[in-house]
């Protein structure tokens, strides 16, 4: 859409996460956030209030006075109602996972072909402040190990954490790892849902990367992290606090003032010198980034980082590591 004219957005669904979406297009420049539509009465109310904007009482009307939306219901929903959207010419952003199934993330995109609209989907952690930091370096890694808990909460529970929580990571890993997946490894209990709770996976790639995954939404506390290795590089990123530590071997010759310590590190008694870096760590809203990119890839100044076929290869891995799940438990 080659305009200069401001985006009319509108958001779908304004629960726990929806309601940021209204706070972000309420402010982003080239913007004009139209109104918000839920299914829930007293919730649209509220946050119609909080953020001064139209209470629309159907999806239908809503749609019609917008350009594009945020559709932040929950995920079951998402394909019924961007479907609704896309047939009406319009652009959607998706909160992650894209859909429930992948026959529907399928449907979306050949939707979306026909009808010339962007997809893009919320997988915010690829905006996290902490990866983007690792922009400046060479990333090929070998060997990747995630984990990502959190304390039990109903919200998220419609679908298994494999589609909630470990989906994030999955996105992550396809982005970091330019191989197309060679086979997988995976299995789950469930413990407070008759879904699957806690789930952990292996992947291997087509280039020898693996990739091994923990995912539980059952758990004391919050955890985040990722690290991979790969020829003389150590990255450690943990997305909660925002630090990202990257250790380099690298010759003692190639002076470096950031070194470290200078070790026999070679079997035949060579010195190297270790180099500890901690790349500077933006302090940016990860959504905003998001929202912003999305706005600018309607009025055609960029690209979305997560498309709708970015979120589809996530949804794909994430859908066979959950069936391999299931078939393990039978
Ligand atoms: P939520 O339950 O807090 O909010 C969902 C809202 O959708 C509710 O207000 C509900 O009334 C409304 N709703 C339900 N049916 C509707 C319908 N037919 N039409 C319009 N509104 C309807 O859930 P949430 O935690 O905000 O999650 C919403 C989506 O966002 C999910 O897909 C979830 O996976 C995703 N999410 C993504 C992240 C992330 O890190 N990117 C974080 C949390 C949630």
């Amino acid at each position: 859409m080659n305009t200069t004219k401001p985006i009319k957005v509108g958001v779908i669904g304004v629960g726990h996460l929806g309601q940021h979406h209204v706070k972000h297009f309420s402010t982003l420049p080239n913007t004009n956030l139209v109104g918000i539509f839920d299914a829930d009465s007293t919730r649209r109310d509220e946050i119609s209030k909080k953020y001064r904007t139209e209470n629309f009482d159907s999806l239908d009307k809503l749609l019609k006075s917008c350009d594009a939306l945020s559709i932040v219901t929950p995920t079951p929903l998402h394909a019924e109602i961007a479907e609704k959207c896309i047939l009406s010419g319009k652009h959607v952003f998706i909160e992650k996972p894209i859909t429930k199934t992948l026959a529907e993330a399928d449907r979306l995109l050949s939707l979306k072909q026909k009808n010339g609209t962007i997809i893009q989907v919320g997988h915010i952690e690829r905006l996290n402040p902490a990866l983007l930091a690792l922009k400046g370096f060479e990333l090929k890694p070998k060997f990747i190990e995630v984990q990502r808990l959190a304390p039990y909460t109903v919200r998220g529970t419609e679908v298994p954490v494999v589609l909630d929580l470990m989906i994030h990571d999955i996105d992550i890993i396809l982005s970091l790892v330019n191989s197309p997946v060679k086979s997988i490894r995976a299995s789950g209990v469930s413990i407070m849902t008759n879904s699957v709770d806690i789930a952990n996976a292996r992947i291997r790639f087509e280039n020898g990367t693996v990739a091994n995954l923990t995912s539980s939404r059952i758990a004391q506390n919050k955890v985040r992290k990722l690290k991979f290795f790969q020829r003389d590089m150590y990255v450690t990123i943990d997305f909660l606090l925002g630090l990202t530590e990257v250790y380099r071997a690298i010759n003692s010759d190639d002076k470096d003032p950031k070194a470290l310590v200078t070790a026999p590190l070679d079997q035949d008694g060579n010195h190297r010198a270790i180099v500890y870096e901690k790349p500077p760590v933006e302090k940016v809203d990860a959504l905003r980034l998001e929202l912003t990119n999305f706005i600018d890839s309607i009025r055609g100044k960029a690209k979305p980082i997560v498309d709708g076929k970015a979120g589809r290869d996530a949804l794909s891995v994430a859908a066979s590591i959950q069936k391999m799940i299931i078939e393990d438990v039978r």
